[in-house]
């Protein structure tokens, strides 16, 4: 197992900054993702771990080791891609064993070691198929497979499940994690899909722009986003703009439109102080419907709007105009008659209070 480390990376294509300064370190083991909506450069930066590219100004360390300059044939990654990029003139266990025959190792080692990775992704029955003849998910065992047999230091994941379908997708994710973990795998995981990096992953770094916004574990990065842009790309957000009345240990009291609330301040470097222009940020799940009014973060309105999935309802509620998102579990607001002098209110550690 090894650690990376990637320092001060720059990396441009003609006058398009894809990475800029980014700085990150992957604990050894760790199941890292790279999450952020297209463009904002998680290709490009999995592309310089595994070589392909090099970086214009900084470093990339395998543990102790800088490999900036170290062609990808020598750095021992696995690489899955989104279209697994198989040869569909091999059968499945052709497929395996290139990587090692091109290394020249033993026919039996071989044996052993294309078997021993077929049997971890349990595609041992599929061994003498050809790619087309089997499913999506089952291509895309064989890529895992395929990586995981050279041995790799560490594993590339570049949307590995963006083909598959939303049922196999979700099998797929956990099966990728107990992969990782049995092998004690550092692995770096490129997604747009906030879902996968959230169920799965130790730790994510959402991008934007070339930039590292935040890094953090999934219940860091949705309970508290440093900034606007974090909060508005993992899930739904209320924003509601206000002014600091005073600040506290760890908490600040705000001032808006629709009445005063107590909130989190995130831990950033410049927390927001007394007359600061900010955003309170509120989960839809986070607001909860009363018939009677709440002691603080209290707002009176109606329902509006109401859109119904089954297990969950999202609604509209409205107060003077401001019109916020509410999703309310086993709905019971659905009905025209208990839709009015409604009280939604959230509790102070669901509400963040970030800098505009
Ligand atoms: P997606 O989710 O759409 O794959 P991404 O986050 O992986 O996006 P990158 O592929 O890393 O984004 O691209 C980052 C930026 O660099 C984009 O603006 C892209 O157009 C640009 N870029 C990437 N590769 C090249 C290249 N080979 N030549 C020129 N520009 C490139």
């Amino acid at each position: 197992m090894i650690g990376i480390r990637v320092e001060n990376l720059l990396k441009k294509f003609g006058t398009t900054v894809a990475l800029d300064s980014v700085n990150l370190s992957i604990q050894a083991g760790e199941l890292f993702f790279l999450l952020g909506p297209s463009g904002c450069g998680k290709t490009t930066l999995l592309r310089l771990l595994a070589g392909f590219y090099t970086p214009d100004e900084g470093a990339v360390f395998f543990g102790k080791d800088n490999v900036s300059k170290i062609p990808p044939y020598k750095r021992n990654t696995g690489m899955v891609f989104q279209s697994y990029a198989l040869w569909p003139h091999m059968t499945v266990y052709q497929n395996v064993a290139f990587g090692l025959e091109q290394k020249k190792i033993s026919r039996n080692e071989i044996k052993e070691r294309v078997e021993a990775a077929l049997a971890s992704v349990q595609m041992e029955p599929y061994a003498q198929r050809k790619p087309n003849q089997l499913s999506g998910g089952q291509q895309q065992r064989v890529a895992l497979a395929r990586a995981l047999v050279v041995r790799p230091q560490c594993l590339l994941l570049d949307e590995p499940l963006s083909n598959l379908d939303a049922k196999l997708r979700n099998e797929m994710r956990s099966e990728i994690r107990r992969i990782c973990k049995e092998f004690e795998l550092t692995t770096i995981y490129v997604t747009h899909d906030q879902e996968e990096a959230l169920s799965i992953a130790d730790r994510i770094a959402v991008f934007s722009k070339g930039v590292v916004e935040q890094v953090g574990t999934p219940l860091q990065i949705y309970k508290r986003p440093k900034n606007r842009f974090v909060a508005n790309f993992i899930g739904e957000t209320n924003f509601i703009p206000g002014k600091v009345l005073r600040v506290g240990a760890g908490e600040g009291f705000v001032e808006t439109e629709i009445g005063n609330f107590r909130g989190a301040l995130v831990n950033a470097t410049h927390p927001p102080q007394v007359d600061d222009s900010v955003w309170l940020c509120i989960r839809p799940e986070s607001l909860k419907l009363e018939t009677t009014p709440c002691s603080e973060n209290c707002i009176a309105g109606e329902i509006g709007n109401a859109t119904y999935f089954g297990e969950v309802a999202h609604y509209e509620f409205e107060k003077q105009g401001v019109r916020l998102k509410i999703s309310e579990l086993n709905p019971c607001h659905l009905g025209q008659t208990n839709r009015k002098g409604l009280f939604a209110s959230a509790m102070p550690e669901d509400v963040v209070i970030l800098k505009k």
